[in-house]
């Protein structure tokens, strides 16, 4: 029976990503039913919600989603599409596995962490006013329910994919009430596991560690807004935004999507690299049981770097629907 998967086309580089995506999963021979919802800058620009209600309601109902990356609209009182779905489907998990993949030079050579962001709270819950008219406060909104799900997730995690190490990371020596919370909790959650090995780290010390001992880390998990950066750097450790895969987990449905934005300045240049939107994808295939697939994609997409076919941000010729072929061709190979 074919697998249901709403599908979210996105704006910018997003449909030429969605088709080359499209088509390596048809050549993996994966019977999936795609489900087309629509969000983002076009229904802004056809006078509909940024994410209409029918969008959310139907990757309710399915449970599963793939979505390209969407434009946020700039001007006051624009809300990201992107933060409008985690909060509406309440995906608080937002996941981000980093690791060198053959045939992307990178200087950090056997990289393998998987980030675990807290995506519902902290600075993005958006609490922000004008105190006086010249100081602005921005709120940073931290419960005790928000960590203990979060660093829940990144302890079975870890013990599901037989990973030996959870670090928590905070700032609890500054913000020592809403870091602190969640420096307590970690550590209350960790003694519940106590076959795997954890510690904390204070978020600047995280990022310098980052790029000097990366081997020594493997499940990190963190509040919002250091997330939101830490995960950026990581993408840029792995070889840059266009091979950076990431997936938003909820306790009822989940959305894959790639770390990167819609690239719009690249929009119909058919130049941007699938990479990233693919290992997405790879991982949706991972969370519907399709694990043959994800495998057999994963090595055509390493076999075809390694052959030197790659985009133009990895110092290659080969367009989006190129790259794409490429792997559909190593799949039927
Ligand atoms: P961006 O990630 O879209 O692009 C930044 C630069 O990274 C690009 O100019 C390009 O040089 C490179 N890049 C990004 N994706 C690439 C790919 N697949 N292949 C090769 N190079 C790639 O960031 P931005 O320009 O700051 O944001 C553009 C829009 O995307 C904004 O409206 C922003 O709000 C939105 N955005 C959306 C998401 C999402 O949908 N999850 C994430 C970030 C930004």
């Amino acid at each position: 029976m074919a697998h249901k998967v709403c599908l979210i086309r996105g704006d910018g580089t997003g449909p030429e990503l969605v088709a080359a995506v499209e088509h390596v999963i048809k050549a993996a021979k994966v019977d999936i039913e795609w489900i087309e919802v629509e969000a983002g800058l076009k229904c802004v620009e056809a006078g509909k919600p940024i994410v209409p209600d029918a969008t959310i309601q139907k990757i309710k109902e399915v449970g599963v989603g793939l979505k390209a990356p969407m434009t946020t609209p700039i001007g006051k009182g624009s809300v990201s599409p992107n933060v409008t779905l985690r909060k509406r489907l309440d995906l608080y998990a937002c996941v981000r596995p980093v690791r060198t993949l053959p045939g992307v030079p990178t200087p950090f050579d056997g990289l393998d962490i998987v980030i675990f962001r807290e995506n519902t709270e902290d600075l993005y819950a958006q609490i922000e006013y004008m105190a006086t008219e010249r100081v602005a406060h921005s709120v940073k909104m931290i419960s005790d329910f928000g960590c203990q799900r979060i660093i829940r997730a990144a302890f079975e995690y870890a013990r599901k994919n037989g990973r030996k190490k959870v670090v928590g990371v905070h700032k609890a020596n500054i913000m020592k009430i809403a870091d602190g919370l969640f420096l307590r909790i970690f550590k209350e959650i960790a003694a519940e596991y106590p076959e795997i090995e954890s510690w904390d780290n204070i978020i600047d010390n995280q990022c310098m560690q980052l790029v000097t001992k990366w081997k020594l880390y493997d499940v990190l998990v963190t509040l919002n807004l250091y997330g939101d950066i830490m995960s950026d750097l990581a993408a840029g450790m792995m070889g840059g935004l266009g091979v950076a895969p990431g997936a938003n987990f909820g306790d009822k449905c989940a959305l894959f999507e790639a770390v990167h934005g819609s690239a719009p300045k690249y929009t119909g240049m058919n130049k941007v690299n699938p990479t990233a939107l693919l290992l997405s994808a790879t991982l949706m295939l991972e969370h519907l049981g399709e694990k043959k697939a994800r495998d057999d994609i994963e090595g055509a997409l390493i076999a075809t770097l390694k052959k030197g076919v790659k985009t133009y941000d990895l110092g290659g010729s080969a367009t989006t629907s190129g790259f794409g072929e490429a792997i559909a061709s190593e799949l039927k190979a």
